[in-house]
Formats: structure tokens, C-alpha cells, sequence
């Protein structure tokens, strides 16, 4: 099958006790055995479910895996990346990933013995030069949140392979229409289902997809043990979304193209950060290694960070929220929403600057949300 068709179809299997095109949900903790020891492949919810069990294949299959496994939000995803991972491990990290990510890494995981080194990854040689003899896992975020940097796949593989060590990817602001990491020869791809893939905002869920049984096993594993699963509800929904994630990412595509050309090219803006523009850093990488450049902008104002609160608190049809790739713009100021608890120096290590504006661009029509940025923008 076609990507399209598979986006639309993989999960729309007829239900065989009813013909239902829709895929029923499973809401149930437990299944009844035929005797003891035989079962219909169910068990028990935390280890599987029918319902989670074909959002796996549907997201396995855009996604181009063998192996799917779906998690109840992107952070337990991450983490339970991170469980295949022992004491004394060392990781090599995007400098620019999701601040909850950073969090997770730095308050929680180093308690574990677990030591992180963050570098610039669209630079391979500060890669290169972060390896240690006891790395284990080189974890790209591409493009980033919220500075949209992007990262040449096909070189962080070769240095992952050279050096023997776990590659994945955190592709949520890709997703499987645009960028496929697992066709680079990375380990894992990790989303977050909250955004792009569900689409809605209507459910919080992460996903790892793999060709690696092994790492299937032990994510599996993770999975089951630690339960941290999506309730067969919240799969269902996604599902639902998943079936128009390729019409959905071309309309996200073209309106942050002319957003991204509109902001660019106004008097208070002073620099924005979307790998479409020619202007940006990753424009290059990202048109070689992807097919579209998604719905992310970034962007700060000649007026630092009193016009980019004017601006946020002056839009009205773009919502002042936190989370994106949802159908709706939203607007968010990663310094005091996202990345709130990234501190201050290292957030502005990073360039992540108190005036920065961050812009999910919804799929409504290109002229209403230009005309609302630009008449939030008058007084700024
Ligand atoms: N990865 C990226 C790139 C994100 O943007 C987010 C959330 O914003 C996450 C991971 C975490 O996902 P979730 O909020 O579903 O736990």
C-alpha cells in the first residue's frame, strides 16, 4: 500500500463479529480464559489491549516499523527509552529538546546514575567530541522544540554506528509524513501522540516505533511492567485523528510556509526560525531529508519581550495555550509555558530568549490567521 492509504487504512479493519467499519474499543481490564493457560491473546489490559494493540500496527505501518508500542503520553515513552538504558550509562542529547524532556533527564534520571551531555547535534562534530566510552544512546530531537533546528540523520547514524550506540529520534514535530527516521537506519522513533498524529487535542499518548525485536522485547516489557499504557478510549481517538494525518500535515505545511514568509517579512519581527524559509540554518538538511517542513515557527519581535506579550495577549483567533500540532494555531511563550522550568542561564544559553514566540499553525484558512497576527501585532 501507498503512505496514504496506509495512513487511512491500516487501522480501519472491519470488526468481525459486526462488520463495524469504525474498530470497536476494548474498555476492559481483563479477558476470560477458554481454561487455564489458554487465552484469545489478552490477558490483561496493562499488557495489551485490542484496541492499543491496532493503533500499534497503525503507527508501525506509517512509520514504516516493524514494531509499534504505544505509551500514555510522550514523556513515558521517552522514559521507558530510557529504561533500556543501566547505572554508569552515558547519553548524548539535542541541546534544544522539549523542556519537559531536559527536566526528565536532569531532576529525575540522574538520580539513577544516568549522565547526559547536551550538545548543538546540527553540528556532528560536537558530537563526535561528546562520545565517551561508556555512551550508549545518542538522542536527537528534530527539528527541535522550540528553536526548530534540524539534525542530518543520515550522519548522526553513521557516528551512532561507529561508536556502537543506540540511536533514536524524538519526530514529533516531523511526523511519519514528512520524516521517517527509522529509514536513516536510527534504532528508534519516538512521537509524541498528543500532537501531530492524534491531531485533535484530544488526548495525551507517545508512541516508540522500531525494527529491533530485541528492543521491541524490552520495551515491551517496560511497557507491561510499569503500565504506563493509554486507556483504550484515548487509542481510539487517536486513531481517529491518525486517518487524516496526511491532509492535515500538507494544509499545517502551507500555512507555516506563508505565516513563516509573512512574519519574516514584517517590521517588528526581528529573526524567525522555520526550516521552509531559504533564510534558515536547517532549510538545507530539512529539504534533503524531508518532504515537507511541518507547522512550527518560531519567531522573536524587534521589541523584545514586551511586544511578544503584546502579541499573545492581543491574538484572537490563535489560542494562547500550551501543546501544538493540533488542528488550531496556538500561540505559546515557551519561557514561562514550555520550557518554564529549563533555568533561566541555560535557557538563554541556548538562545531560548524571554522574547521568543512560539507558533503551532493550525490548518484554518492561511488569510484568517495572517489577519490575526498581523492586527495583534499593531500595538507591539
Ligand atoms: N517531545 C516533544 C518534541 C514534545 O514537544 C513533547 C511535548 O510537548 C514531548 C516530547 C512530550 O510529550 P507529551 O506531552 O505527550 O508527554
Amino acid at each position: 500500500m501507498k503512505f496514504d492509504t496506509k495512513v487511512v487504512r491500516s487501522s480501519s479493519v472491519p470488526d468481525p463479529t459486526t462488520g463495524s467499519v469504525v474498530p470497536p474499543i476494548h474498555q476492559t481490564a481483563t479477558y476470560v480464559l477458554e481454561e487455564v493457560g489458554k487465552d484469545k491473546g489478552f490477558d490483561y489490559t496493562r499488557a495489551s489491549n485490542p484496541t492499543r494493540a491496532l493503533l500499534e500496527k497503525h503507527l508501525a505501518e506509517i512509520e514504516g516499523a516493524e514494531y509499534g508500542i504505544c505509551f500514555s503520553s510522550g514523556m513515558s515513552a521517552v522514559d521507558s527509552v530510557l529504561k533500556l538504558l543501566n547505572n554508569g550509562d552515558h547519553i548524548v542529547c539535542s541541546d534544544d529538546v522539549y523542556g519537559g524532556v531536559s527536566r526528565h533527564f536532569n531532576q529525575i534520571l540522574t538520580n539513577y546514575g544516568l549522565e547526559f551531555t547536551y550538545v548543538n547535534t546540527s553540528i556532528p562534530s560536537e558530537v563526535e567530541a561528546a562520545i565517551k566510552s561508556n555512551t550508549k544512546l545518542l538522542w536527537v530531537e528534530t527539528p527541535t522544540n522550540p528553536l526548530l533546528k534540524v539534525t542530518d540523520l543520515h550522519i548522526m547514524n553513521k557516528i551512532a554506528k561507529e561508536h556502537d550506540i543506540l540511536f533514536g529520534v524524538d519526530s514529533t514535530f516531523s511526523t511519519p509524513v514528512f520524516l521517517r527516521p527509522l529509514e536513516f537506519g536510527a534504532d528508534i522513533a519516538m512521537h509524541s501522540t498528543t500532537k501531530y498524529l492524534s491531531g485533535h487535542n484530544q488526548i495525551i499518548g507517545g508512541a516508540i516505533l522500531t525494527n529491533d525485536r530485541n528492543i521491541f522485547d524490552k520495551m515491551k516489557f517496560v511497557q507491561k511492567t510499569i503500565g504506563a499504557v493509554p486507556s483504550p478510549f484515548d487509542c481510539f481517538l487517536t486513531m481517529l485523528g491518525l486517518r487524516t494525518l496526511h491532509l492535515r500535515m500538507e494544509r499545517h505545511n502551507s500555512n507555516a510556509q506563508a505565516v513563516a514568509e509573512f512574519l519574516e517579512s514584517h517590521p517588528k519581527v526581528a529573526r524567525v526560525a522555520y526550516p521552509g524559509l531559504p533564510s534558515d540554518p536547517g532549510h538545507m538538511i530539512a529539504k534533503k531529508q524531508m518532504q515537507g517542513f511541518s507547522g512550527m515557527i518560531s519567531f522573536e519581535l524587534s521589541g523584545g519581550i514586551p511586544a511578544g506579550k503584546h502579541l499573545m495577549n492581543n491574538v484572537k483567533l490563535c489560542f494562547l495555550a500550551e501543546s501544538l500540532g493540533a488542528v488550531e494555531t496556538m500561540i505559546t511563550h515557551p519561557a514561562t509555558m514550555t520550557h518554564a522550568e529549563v533555568p533561566k542561564e541555560e535557557r538563554h544559553a541556548r538562545g531560548l530568549t524571554d522574547g521568543l514566540v512560539r507558533l503551532s499553525v493550525g490548518i484554518e484558512d492561511k488569510i484568517d490567521i495572517i489577519n490575526d497576527l498581523e492586527q495583534a501585532l499593531k500595538g507591539a
